[in-house]
């Protein structure tokens, strides 16, 4: 993970979403081009999204567009280890071009996961939109014309979205196949529990107040024999297909904890849990086994939620959630900003912490109403006596707006990658 910060580096373009345009994106590709390396495009389209706007009313268009924005956003921050920049090219259409090393395979599958966010359904005033996305892939080499790498991806799309049955379409005229059927990564998922091919890493936590370290949160990596390293977007998606979510997340929370319990005694491990976890029937009895088992003290951990648990049975998460956090687990509601926030929610959940959307951290420099927004939902938070965690910091600047607004914790590429266990053990002794 020694890879630079990846970033959005778009000007406001588009007026609606905020992206920038498709002017942008042929100046970022030309630039790409001239520096070298690989360089991956994809683009987005919805079926049939003229009938939306005429059920729910163009302003619902309107939000249902900027929600795509949103998650496009937030899927590129948090998958792409490179450079990126996301685009609307007019109308429901959206651009992703990537200046990263990956295969081919791991590209389909990054898109795949892509598409699975933007079919959940979106929530707007006038009603719950769901979208039926579809999207052109295509790698470039240095001797495209940018120009030909948008056109060719258009007419992929155009194709692509004529037929029902085909979500994806690679530009590059060869068959939309993976290396490896779908059927066989489930099957390797199940291989790679006993293989030790998942690995957990951990990425530092730090207080606002003194920088000092405060614990890590887990996160989850597969080394796959033939596709390389997979982050867990993908992994998690393929676990979902194949039902095998409670197994991936058990054997994950395992290693974090049995890696956790030889750290110092105050540094805190937060864990992610996913919709599928809390909607099981016995999660909190499994966690607790796990916790008794690996003798770490539950007061030490953090499970982060988000705000999708709550598009389920609210009331059983809740429940859940609330038997955790009797045993003096916290909870952490994750990637707060990152959609439609319902302020509802912070009633319903047993809560401990906000932790702030990189996208809203991002968004603070240079925009008054981005920094009136953050300040509202700081406050709020203060006032339901919940503590608010800034992630993605990515410069000083940033980690001194989070300090300054009232943030108690912070993690970023700014002061650390995520590591190997060994090596956050190491950190962790001489921090
Ligand atoms: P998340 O929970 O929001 O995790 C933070 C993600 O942001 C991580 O990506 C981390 O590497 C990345 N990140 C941290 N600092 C920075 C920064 O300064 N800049 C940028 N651009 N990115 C930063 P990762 O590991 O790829 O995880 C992606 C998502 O996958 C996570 O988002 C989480 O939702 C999910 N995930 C990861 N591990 C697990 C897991 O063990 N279980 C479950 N259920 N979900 C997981
Ligand atoms: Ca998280
Ligand atoms: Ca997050």
């Amino acid at each position: 993970m020694n890879a630079p910060p990846s970033c959005d580096p778009a000007p406001q373009g588009d007026a609606l979403t905020g992206l920038g345009t498709r002017d942008t994106a042929l100046a970022r590709l030309a630039e790409w081009q001239t520096a070298g390396g690989s360089i991956h495009a994809l683009l987005v389209g919805f079926r049939r999204f003229d009938a939306q706007n005429l059920a729910f009313g163009t302003a619902a268009g309107d939000a249902a567009l900027v929600e795509v924005a949103q998650r496009l956003r937030h899927f590129a921050a948090a998958e792409i280890e490179g450079a990126w920049l996301a685009v609307r090219d007019g109308g429901s259409r959206f651009l992703l071009i990537a200046n990263e090393p990956c295969s081919r395979e791991a590209w389909q599958l990054a898109a795949g996961q892509l598409l699975a966010a933007l079919a959940r359904p979106i929530v707007t005033s006038a009603g719950t939109l769901r979208l039926s996305p579809r999207a052109a892939l295509l790698r470039a080499t240095d001797a495209d014309d940018p120009a030909s790498v948008l056109d060719r991806l258009g007419q992929t799309l155009e194709t692509a979205m004529a037929q029902s049955g085909r979500r994806l379409a690679w530009a590059d005229g060869e068959a939309t196949r993976l290396g490896l059927s779908a059927a066989q990564l489930e099957a390797d998922l199940i291989q790679a529990l006993d293989r030790g091919e998942i690995e957990v890493v951990f990425q530092p936590q730090f207080a606002c107040a003194d920088n000092r370290l405060t614990g890590a949160e887990a996160l989850a990596r597969w080394n796959h024999p033939k596709l390389g390293k997979l982050g867990a977007g993908a992994l998690f998606t393929i676990a979902e297909r194949a039902d095998h979510v409670a197994q991936l997340s058990g054997h994950i929370a395992r290693l974090a904890l049995q890696a956790a319990h030889k750290w110092p005694m105050d540094l805190r491990l937060s864990l992610n849990v996913t919709p599928a976890d809390l909607a099981g029937a016995d999660y909190d009895k499994q966690l607790a086994a796990l916790i008794k088992q690996t003798r770490f003290a539950p007061w030490r951990l953090t499970l982060e939620v988000t705000e999708q648990v709550l598009l389920g049975d609210v009331t059983h998460a809740a429940d859940v959630l609330g038997r955790l956090a009797t045993q003096g687990i916290q909870i952490a509601l994750d990637d707060f900003g990152a959609g439609f926030c319902n302020f509802r929610y912070l009633q319903l959940l047993p809560l401990h912490y906000l932790k702030l959307d990189r996208a809203m951290i991002d968004g603070v420099a240079g925009s008054a109403r981005d920094l009136a927004v953050l300040r509202a939902i700081i406050a709020m938070a203060r006032a339901l006596e919940l503590k608010v965690i800034a992630e993605g910091v990515e410069s000083e600047a940033q980690r001194q707006l989070a300090a300054g607004e009232g943030c108690s914790h912070y993690q970023g590429f700014l002061r650390a990658q995520p590591m190997d266990a060994a090596a956050f053990r190491e950190y962790a002794l001489s921090n």
